[in-house]
């Protein structure tokens, strides 16, 4: 996949502008509002999970539920704050019953993420679960074997693949022993990257 596609966008508030209001695949119909992303458009760090669920679709904000408030303490555990940090997700929908997104919603969806990727231009690139470093990393290989890797990406940045909070919440001590590690190697690889003076 290319990423190095200038954005057809005008601006990141032009963005977000056309992503708040886009029906372009079917879960426009049964979404309350879309979820665009939070956080800083000039951070060095971006997460991207995989969709909106319930809270975030009440709310229009990622990642505010329970794997959402684990996602914060994780950022908090390596000094940072949401606010310094670009949060997003693959789709910017819900999936109804948060099921999986499909791979027709993915694609849709998609020129959002690269351009939100293009604008931000962040160092560290954190893909939270399989479908978020799948889509970024054109792989098929999965987050146990890829989680807490560096792989270089565009061209200045790294990609981190981590496991999704939900995943950790799920799998319980040693997946959030797993997850903290990859937080320090984040945070390492944004000391090493960091453009914020
Ligand atoms: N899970 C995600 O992948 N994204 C959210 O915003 C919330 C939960």
């Amino acid at each position: 996949m290319s990423l190095l596609e200038p954005p057809s966008f005008a601006s990141f508030a032009d963005l977000e502008r056309e992503a708040l209001v886009c029906t372009k695949c079917p879960l426009a119909a049964t979404r309350t509002q879309v979820v665009f992303g939070v956080g800083d458009p000039h951070a060095d760090l971006l997460f991207v999970g995989e969709g909106p669920g319930e809270q975030e679709d009440r709310t229009g904000e990622p990642f505010v539920g329970r794997a959402g408030r684990l996602l914060t303490s994780l950022i908090e555990g390596i000094g940072m704050t949401r606010e310094q940090v670009y949060i997003a997700n693959v789709v910017k929908c819900r999936p109804p019953g948060n099921r999986d997104p499909l791979p027709v919603e993915i694609d849709t969806c998609r020129p959002y993420l690269e351009a939100q990727v293009e604008f931000i231009d962040p160092r560290v690139v954190v893909t939270l679960g399989n479908f978020a470093t799948k889509l970024l990393l054109a792989t098929k290989d999965g987050i146990t074997r890829l989680r807490g890797r560096e792989f270089p990406f565009r061209d200045r940045a790294v990609l981190i693949p981590a496991f999704h909070p939900s995943a950790v919440l799920r799998n319980g001590g040693p997946a959030l022993a797993q997850a903290r590690a990859d937080f320090v190697t984040i945070k390492r690889a944004l000391a090493q990257r960091a453009t914020a003076s």
